[in-house]
Protein backbone atom coordinates (compact mmCIF):
# COMPACT_ATOMS: atom_id res chain seq x y z
CA UNK A 1 0.00 0.00 0.00
CA UNK A 2 1.48 3.42 -0.61
CA UNK A 3 2.17 5.26 2.01
CA UNK A 4 2.38 8.95 0.20
CA UNK A 5 1.06 9.77 -3.11
CA UNK A 6 0.75 12.94 -5.23
CA UNK A 7 -1.59 13.97 -7.85
CA UNK A 8 -0.20 16.96 -9.86
CA UNK A 9 1.60 18.51 -7.48
CA UNK A 10 2.47 21.74 -8.59
CA UNK A 11 4.52 24.18 -6.29
CA UNK A 12 6.26 27.57 -7.77
CA UNK A 13 8.45 30.27 -6.34
CA UNK A 14 6.24 33.11 -6.75
CA UNK A 15 9.06 36.24 -7.07
CA UNK A 16 7.30 39.76 -7.56
CA UNK A 17 9.69 42.67 -8.31
CA UNK A 18 7.48 46.44 -8.55
CA UNK A 19 5.56 45.30 -11.80
CA UNK A 20 7.12 42.44 -12.95
CA UNK A 21 5.94 38.76 -11.39
CA UNK A 22 8.32 36.04 -12.22
CA UNK A 23 6.83 32.62 -11.67
CA UNK A 24 9.84 29.41 -10.50
CA UNK A 25 8.45 26.23 -11.50
CA UNK A 26 10.09 24.29 -8.82
CA UNK A 27 7.58 21.54 -8.57
CA UNK A 28 5.85 20.75 -11.92
CA UNK A 29 3.03 18.79 -12.38
CA UNK A 30 4.53 15.53 -10.40
CA UNK A 31 2.06 12.70 -10.07
CA UNK A 32 4.20 9.89 -7.70
CA UNK A 33 3.19 7.00 -5.60
CA UNK A 34 5.96 6.06 -2.11
CA UNK A 35 4.99 2.51 -0.96
CA UNK A 36 5.08 1.97 2.53
CA UNK A 37 8.52 0.04 4.16
CA UNK A 38 10.58 1.08 1.61
CA UNK A 39 13.52 3.94 0.77
CA UNK A 40 12.90 6.04 -2.14
CA UNK A 41 15.67 8.06 -3.30
CA UNK A 42 15.17 11.20 -5.48
CA UNK A 43 18.07 12.01 -7.83
CA UNK A 44 18.39 14.81 -10.28
CA UNK A 45 20.94 17.98 -10.68
CA UNK A 46 21.37 21.12 -8.39
CA UNK A 47 18.17 23.57 -8.85
CA UNK A 48 16.15 20.33 -10.25
CA UNK A 49 13.52 21.18 -7.68
CA UNK A 50 14.25 17.91 -5.33
CA UNK A 51 14.25 20.30 -2.34
CA UNK A 52 11.31 21.79 -3.06
CA UNK A 53 9.32 18.85 -3.63
CA UNK A 54 10.49 17.50 -0.07
CA UNK A 55 9.61 20.94 1.47
CA UNK A 56 5.72 20.66 -0.23
CA UNK A 57 5.12 16.88 0.66
CA UNK A 58 5.73 18.28 4.25
CA UNK A 59 3.95 20.89 4.01
CA UNK A 60 6.44 23.25 4.69
CA UNK A 61 5.47 25.90 2.19
CA UNK A 62 6.28 29.28 3.06
CA UNK A 63 6.39 32.68 0.59
CA UNK A 64 7.94 33.14 -2.05
CA UNK A 65 7.00 29.21 -2.63
CA UNK A 66 3.46 28.49 -3.03
CA UNK A 67 1.43 25.67 -3.62
CA UNK A 68 -0.44 26.11 -6.83
CA UNK A 69 -2.19 22.94 -7.45
CA UNK A 70 -2.33 19.34 -7.09
CA UNK A 71 -3.12 16.96 -3.93
CA UNK A 72 -0.86 15.55 -1.43
CA UNK A 73 -2.25 12.38 0.53
CA UNK A 74 -1.07 10.51 3.76
CA UNK A 75 -2.20 7.02 4.25
CA UNK A 76 -2.91 7.17 7.41
CA UNK A 77 -4.28 4.12 9.67
CA UNK A 78 -5.32 2.58 6.00
CA UNK A 79 -7.22 5.88 5.08
CA UNK A 80 -5.58 8.18 2.62
CA UNK A 81 -5.97 11.68 4.26
CA UNK A 82 -5.46 14.67 1.43
CA UNK A 83 -3.19 17.24 3.65
CA UNK A 84 -3.85 20.26 1.91
CA UNK A 85 -7.11 20.51 3.44
CA UNK A 86 -5.85 19.64 7.59
CA UNK A 87 -5.63 23.14 9.61
CA UNK A 88 -1.96 23.79 10.60
CA UNK A 89 -2.60 23.47 14.42
CA UNK A 90 -4.17 19.74 13.39
CA UNK A 91 -1.17 18.95 11.20
CA UNK A 92 1.31 20.24 14.13
CA UNK A 93 0.33 16.67 15.36
CA UNK A 94 1.51 14.73 12.58
CA UNK A 95 5.11 16.36 12.38
CA UNK A 96 7.50 14.26 13.82
CA UNK A 97 5.10 11.52 15.39
CA UNK A 98 3.99 10.84 11.64
CA UNK A 99 6.18 12.53 9.13
CA UNK A 100 9.72 14.41 10.35
CA UNK A 101 11.84 16.24 7.71
CA UNK A 102 15.49 16.46 7.96
CA UNK A 103 16.48 19.45 6.24
CA UNK A 104 20.07 20.27 4.31
CA UNK A 105 22.08 21.32 7.12
CA UNK A 106 20.43 19.62 9.85
CA UNK A 107 23.69 19.93 11.48
CA UNK A 108 22.97 23.32 12.75
CA UNK A 109 19.22 21.77 14.50
CA UNK A 110 20.66 21.31 17.21
CA UNK A 111 20.74 24.10 19.54
CA UNK A 112 24.30 24.98 20.52
CA UNK A 113 24.10 26.47 23.80
CA UNK A 114 22.40 23.06 25.43
CA UNK A 115 23.67 20.13 25.89
CA UNK A 116 22.21 16.88 23.26
CA UNK A 117 20.51 15.87 26.26
CA UNK A 118 18.58 18.81 26.95
CA UNK A 119 17.51 19.15 23.51
CA UNK A 120 16.08 15.63 23.21
CA UNK A 121 14.01 16.15 26.18
CA UNK A 122 12.98 19.39 24.67
CA UNK A 123 11.66 17.84 21.47
CA UNK A 124 10.26 15.13 23.90
CA UNK A 125 8.38 17.19 26.29
CA UNK A 126 6.81 19.23 23.05
CA UNK A 127 5.22 15.65 21.77
CA UNK A 128 4.79 13.54 24.84
CA UNK A 129 3.83 13.65 28.13
CA UNK A 130 6.54 12.69 30.80
CA UNK A 131 4.89 11.20 34.12
CA UNK A 132 7.83 9.44 35.21
CA UNK A 133 11.46 11.05 34.08
CA UNK A 134 13.03 7.84 34.26
CA UNK A 135 10.37 6.01 32.34
CA UNK A 136 9.11 7.95 29.96
CA UNK A 137 11.92 9.54 28.68
CA UNK A 138 15.36 8.47 30.06
CA UNK A 139 14.97 4.42 29.13
CA UNK A 140 13.02 5.33 26.09
CA UNK A 141 16.00 7.88 24.85
CA UNK A 142 18.92 5.12 25.86
CA UNK A 143 17.46 2.38 23.87
CA UNK A 144 16.45 4.26 21.16
CA UNK A 145 20.17 5.32 21.16
CA UNK A 146 21.81 2.04 21.78
CA UNK A 147 19.10 0.43 19.54
CA UNK A 148 20.74 2.52 16.41
CA UNK A 149 24.57 2.37 17.74
CA UNK A 150 25.26 5.91 19.26
CA UNK A 151 27.22 6.09 22.09
CA UNK A 152 24.89 7.28 24.90
CA UNK A 153 27.99 9.87 26.42
CA UNK A 154 27.00 11.95 23.20
CA UNK A 155 24.39 13.27 25.60
CA UNK A 156 26.35 14.88 28.03
CA UNK A 157 27.99 16.45 25.02
CA UNK A 158 27.44 19.90 23.31
CA UNK A 159 26.88 20.01 20.00
CA UNK A 160 30.63 21.76 19.10
CA UNK A 161 31.96 18.94 21.23
CA UNK A 162 31.10 15.84 18.38
CA UNK A 163 32.23 15.45 15.08
CA UNK A 164 30.31 16.67 11.65
CA UNK A 165 29.23 12.94 11.27
CA UNK A 166 28.27 12.72 14.91
CA UNK A 167 26.42 15.36 15.13
CA UNK A 168 24.51 14.54 11.91
CA UNK A 169 23.96 11.14 13.39
CA UNK A 170 22.16 12.76 16.60
CA UNK A 171 19.81 15.16 14.61
CA UNK A 172 18.38 11.60 12.71
CA UNK A 173 18.45 10.12 16.00
CA UNK A 174 16.31 13.29 17.53
CA UNK A 175 14.10 13.04 13.99
CA UNK A 176 13.13 9.32 14.68
CA UNK A 177 12.89 8.88 18.16
CA UNK A 178 9.38 9.18 17.95
CA UNK A 179 9.33 6.57 15.58
CA UNK A 180 7.58 8.70 12.51
CA UNK A 181 5.79 6.66 9.35
CA UNK A 182 7.67 8.51 7.30
CA UNK A 183 11.23 9.87 7.06
CA UNK A 184 12.00 12.95 4.85
CA UNK A 185 15.73 13.54 4.51
CA UNK A 186 17.55 17.18 2.42
CA UNK A 187 20.82 15.74 1.21
CA UNK A 188 21.69 14.29 4.83
CA UNK A 189 25.37 12.94 3.59
CA UNK A 190 26.78 16.74 2.61
CA UNK A 191 29.79 18.39 3.71
CA UNK A 192 30.19 15.21 5.29
CA UNK A 193 33.53 12.93 4.30
CA UNK A 194 33.36 9.66 3.14
CA UNK A 195 33.42 7.68 6.42
CA UNK A 196 31.01 9.98 7.78
CA UNK A 197 29.27 9.70 5.06
CA UNK A 198 29.08 6.09 5.66
CA UNK A 199 28.15 5.77 9.23
CA UNK A 200 25.00 8.32 8.14
CA UNK A 201 23.64 5.78 5.02
CA UNK A 202 24.09 2.72 7.25
CA UNK A 203 22.39 4.41 10.34
CA UNK A 204 19.38 5.45 7.85
CA UNK A 205 19.76 1.77 6.90
CA UNK A 206 19.27 0.30 10.18
CA UNK A 207 16.07 3.01 11.54
CA UNK A 208 14.51 1.93 8.29
CA UNK A 209 14.77 -1.98 9.33
CA UNK A 210 14.24 -1.52 12.93
CA UNK A 211 11.09 1.10 12.48
CA UNK A 212 9.51 -0.70 9.12
CA UNK A 213 8.63 2.99 7.93
CA UNK A 214 9.31 4.82 4.52
CA UNK A 215 12.53 7.04 4.17
CA UNK A 216 12.77 9.45 1.21
CA UNK A 217 15.85 10.94 0.56
CA UNK A 218 16.81 13.10 -1.45
CA UNK A 219 20.92 13.26 -2.90
CA UNK A 220 22.55 14.33 -6.09
CA UNK A 221 25.20 11.45 -5.01
CA UNK A 222 24.32 8.32 -6.93
CA UNK A 223 26.30 6.27 -4.98
CA UNK A 224 24.36 6.98 -1.79
CA UNK A 225 21.03 6.20 -3.54
CA UNK A 226 22.70 2.99 -5.08
CA UNK A 227 23.57 1.85 -1.65
CA UNK A 228 20.53 2.78 -0.17
CA UNK A 229 17.54 2.62 -2.26
CA UNK A 230 14.84 0.62 -2.88
CA UNK A 231 13.48 2.49 -5.53
CA UNK A 232 14.59 5.83 -7.47
CA UNK A 233 12.41 9.09 -8.94
CA UNK A 234 14.83 10.93 -11.48
CA UNK A 235 13.71 14.91 -10.93
CA UNK A 236 14.54 16.86 -14.15
CA UNK A 237 13.27 20.87 -14.13
CA UNK A 238 10.82 20.34 -11.45
CA UNK A 239 9.10 17.21 -13.19
CA UNK A 240 9.62 12.96 -12.65
CA UNK A 241 10.94 12.17 -15.72
CA UNK A 242 11.49 8.28 -14.74
CA UNK A 243 11.54 6.06 -11.73
CA UNK A 244 12.20 2.44 -11.08
CA UNK A 245 13.33 0.02 -9.05
CA UNK A 246 17.00 1.00 -8.41
CA UNK A 247 18.42 -1.78 -9.92
CA UNK A 248 16.22 -1.46 -12.71
CA UNK A 249 17.72 2.49 -12.92
CA UNK A 250 21.52 1.30 -13.01
CA UNK A 251 21.68 -1.93 -15.22
CA UNK A 252 18.45 -0.10 -18.13
CA UNK A 253 18.03 3.60 -17.84
CA UNK A 254 15.28 4.60 -20.50
CA UNK A 255 15.31 8.47 -20.23
CA UNK A 256 17.97 9.93 -22.01
CA UNK A 257 18.97 12.48 -19.17
CA UNK A 258 19.07 9.42 -16.56
CA UNK A 259 21.19 7.21 -19.45
CA UNK A 260 23.89 10.65 -19.03
CA UNK A 261 23.60 10.41 -15.20
CA UNK A 262 24.76 6.86 -14.94
CA UNK A 263 27.16 6.83 -17.83
CA UNK A 264 28.59 9.75 -15.99
CA UNK A 265 29.71 7.35 -13.10
CA UNK A 266 32.78 6.53 -12.41
CA UNK A 267 33.58 2.73 -12.31
CA UNK A 268 36.74 1.36 -10.50
CA UNK A 269 39.84 1.11 -12.64
CA UNK A 270 38.55 2.72 -15.79
CA UNK A 271 39.94 5.66 -16.88
CA UNK A 272 38.00 6.25 -20.11
CA UNK A 273 36.76 9.93 -20.69
CA UNK A 274 32.62 9.99 -19.04
CA UNK A 275 30.41 12.24 -20.70
CA UNK A 276 28.54 14.68 -18.69
CA UNK A 277 24.96 15.66 -19.14
CA UNK A 278 25.57 18.25 -22.81
CA UNK A 279 24.45 21.69 -21.95
CA UNK A 280 23.43 23.63 -19.01
CA UNK A 281 19.77 22.92 -17.32
CA UNK A 282 17.13 24.97 -18.43
CA UNK A 283 16.00 28.28 -16.12
CA UNK A 284 12.55 26.92 -13.92
CA UNK A 285 11.27 30.22 -14.79
CA UNK A 286 11.48 30.07 -18.48
CA UNK A 287 11.32 26.54 -19.61
CA UNK A 288 11.54 25.51 -22.95
CA UNK A 289 8.46 24.32 -24.86
CA UNK A 290 7.49 20.54 -25.12
CA UNK A 291 10.12 18.29 -23.09
CA UNK A 292 11.92 20.02 -21.09
CA UNK A 293 15.04 17.91 -21.72
CA UNK A 294 14.72 18.94 -25.41
CA UNK A 295 17.17 21.10 -25.59
CA UNK A 296 19.99 18.91 -24.27
CA UNK A 297 19.04 15.97 -26.13
CA UNK A 298 20.92 13.82 -28.25
CA UNK A 299 17.17 12.18 -29.81
CA UNK A 300 15.67 15.00 -29.72
CA UNK A 301 12.33 14.56 -32.73
CA UNK A 302 10.22 16.94 -33.75
CA UNK A 303 7.14 15.95 -31.18
CA UNK A 304 9.79 17.10 -28.21
CA UNK A 305 9.81 20.59 -29.30
CA UNK A 306 6.03 20.99 -29.02
CA UNK A 307 4.31 18.21 -26.33
CA UNK A 308 5.04 17.62 -22.78
CA UNK A 309 5.77 13.53 -22.67
CA UNK A 310 3.72 12.01 -19.61
CA UNK A 311 5.48 9.28 -17.30
CA UNK A 312 3.96 6.06 -18.18
CA UNK A 313 4.61 2.79 -17.02
CA UNK A 314 7.05 0.81 -19.62
CA UNK A 315 7.59 -2.37 -17.71
CA UNK A 316 6.62 -3.64 -14.62
CA UNK A 317 7.32 -0.43 -12.01
CA UNK A 318 9.26 0.91 -14.49
CA UNK A 319 8.23 4.54 -15.79
CA UNK A 320 9.53 6.76 -18.45
CA UNK A 321 8.25 10.42 -19.93
CA UNK A 322 10.17 10.35 -23.04
CA UNK A 323 8.72 10.05 -26.39
CA UNK A 324 11.81 7.64 -27.66
CA UNK A 325 10.15 5.11 -25.39
CA UNK A 326 6.53 5.62 -25.56
CA UNK A 327 6.25 3.80 -28.57
CA UNK A 328 2.69 4.79 -29.91
CA UNK A 329 4.37 8.64 -30.45
CA UNK A 330 7.51 6.95 -32.17
CA UNK A 331 5.50 4.75 -34.44
FE1 LIG B 1 14.78 13.53 -25.69
FE2 LIG B 1 12.41 13.77 -26.85
FE3 LIG B 1 12.78 11.98 -24.97
FE4 LIG B 1 12.71 14.55 -24.36
S1 LIG B 1 11.03 13.33 -25.17
S2 LIG B 1 14.16 13.08 -23.60
S3 LIG B 1 13.73 15.41 -26.12
S4 LIG B 1 13.76 12.01 -26.99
Amino acid sequence: MDILKTENLKSYYILEMGETKKEVKAVNDVTINIHEDEIYGIAGESGCGKSTFLKTICKLVEPPLRMIGGTIYYQIDGKYVEITEIKEEDFRKLRWKYISYIPQGSMNALNPIIRIRESFKDFFTAHQKIENEERDFEEPLKKHLSALGLPVRVLKSYPHQLSGGMRQRTTIALATILKPRIIVADEPTTALDVVAQRAVIQLLKDIQKLQKNTIILVTHDMAVHANITDRIGIMYAGMFVEEARTDDIFENPLHPYTKFLIASLPKMGDKTYKPSVPGVPPSLSNLPPGCPFHPRCPYVMDICKKEIPQLVELNTEHKSACFLNSKERVE
